[in-house]
């Protein structure tokens, strides 16, 4: 689930220094073993939003780089889709299976409770809806709370909608129509936002392929939607149109890219290419066009804001629409620069972060 890499030996401030943070926070408790580190990475456009998740790191380093990676993540996903939201998240270091406890998670949220809503969190992996409640005892700026709490519920309906949308416009990019009726469409992770996508692109009358890693998943979604189940390492080999990867990410690598005969890439995971500069420039040049994953995924934190600003599901599928139109601006822009979709999907967002900055430089 967590995809970390092996921290060389830079500083602290180094590390925060290269991803460009704002600030980078530390908590401790003795009582509960509470050992969490909250990344906010940028508040121009709002407080930063992201969840928590609680991982067994190897070491504190890991764990410093996988928020400080993550909570810019955010910065670009929430910039892109035009959301008055800044990039943060915060990992909880231990095994969330036995170090998981109701007052750790309390003593955490008076942490977050103590950034006066600088940070709001969500839930991430290994935390649970339960997990949230408990933290919302501390502190109010929790988001994604269940509906029956007065939340915004499961995200991954809109999740599935947003990448839906982005793949139709890359589809319209590759073939010249965005219809998606015949097309073969391989999904790889048959789970939230898997299954609630595979409902659209069943309605367009796609063909489609399925894997997961759990053979009773892939299995049933293949009987519910008439799709041709396929072995995991065999996702990449197929004869499809478009290639969905929506489990872990790095799907995206040498190993696999080579492999495609897709002409197109839309899925909801997160970080899919291994290496951007590498791999993003590598389907460029294969004629594959790449749906940039944190665009095209970023219905969930819609909905999500949604909840923050007052709004309602309705609202958030409006908003999510737009993703198609995003898309559609940012494959054009990156052909017009010779770059890469991502590459221009993240230029786009520091141009808005840029500019909005710049409104606010006045009283
Ligand atoms: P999930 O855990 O419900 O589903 C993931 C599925 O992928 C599981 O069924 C798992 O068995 C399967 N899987 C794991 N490894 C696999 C492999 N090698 N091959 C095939 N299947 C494999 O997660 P989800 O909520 O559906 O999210 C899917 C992806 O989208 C994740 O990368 C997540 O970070 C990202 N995402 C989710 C949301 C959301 O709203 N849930 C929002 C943004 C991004």
């Amino acid at each position: 689930m967590v995809e970390t890499q092996v921290v060389s030996e830079v500083s602290i401030f180094g590390q925060i220094a290269e991803f460009q943070h704002e600030q980078v926070v530390y908590c401790h408790d003795h009582e509960t073993g509470l050992k969490a580190i909250i990344g906010i990475h940028n508040t121009v456009l709002g407080p930063a939003l992201g969840g928590t998740r609680m991982w067994h790191y190897a070491s504190d380093a890991e764990a410093l780089h996988d928020v400080l990676r993550l909570s810019r993540g955010m910065t670009y996903k929430a910039a892109i889709s035009g959301l008055n939201l800044g990039g943060g998240k915060a990992v909880i270091i231990g095994d969330a299976a036995t170090m998981k406890t109701e007052a750790l998670l309390r003593k955490f949220g008076r942490f977050v409770q103590n950034l006066n809503g600088k940070y709001i969190t969500a839930e991430d992996v290994n935390m649970t809806t339960r997990d949230m409640e408990f933290i919302r005892m501390e502190t109010k700026h929790v988001s994604g709370l269940p509906e029956s709490m007065g939340g915004s519920g499961d995200p991954s309906p809109v999740t599935a909608y947003g990448t839906y949308m982005g793949m139709k416009a890359a589809a319209k990019r590759a073939f010249g129509s965005d219809s998606l009726e015949g097309k073969r469409i391989a999904v790889q992770g048959m789970g939230h936002v898997g299954t609630y996508l595979l409902e659209y692109l069943q309605k367009e009358g796609a063909q489609l392929l399925v894997s997961d890693y759990y053979e009773d998943r892939a299995l049933a979604a293949a009987n519910r939607f008439g799709a041709q189940l396929v072995g995991l390492n065999d996702i990449y080999d197929q004869d499809v149109d478009i290639y969905s990867p929506c489990a872990l990410g790095a799907t995206l690598n040498s190993d696999t890219i080579p492999r495609l005969k897709c002409q197109v890439v839309a899925g909801c995971a997160n970080n899919q290419l291994a290496d951007e500069n590498i791999h993003g420039p590598e389907l460029v040049s294969r004629g594959i066009v790449y749906a940039p994953d944190f665009l095209i995924n970023a219905g969930g934190l819609i909905n999500v804001y949604s909840e923050v600003v007052g709004g309602n599901r309705e609202a958030a599928l409006i908003q999510t629409e737009k993703i198609y139109d995003i898309t559609t601006q940012v494959l054009a822009k990156a052909e017009q620069e010779g770059s890469h979709p991502q590459a221009a999907a993240t230029r786009q967002a520091e141009e808005r972060i840029a500019a909005i900055g710049k409104v606010k430089s006045t009283y």
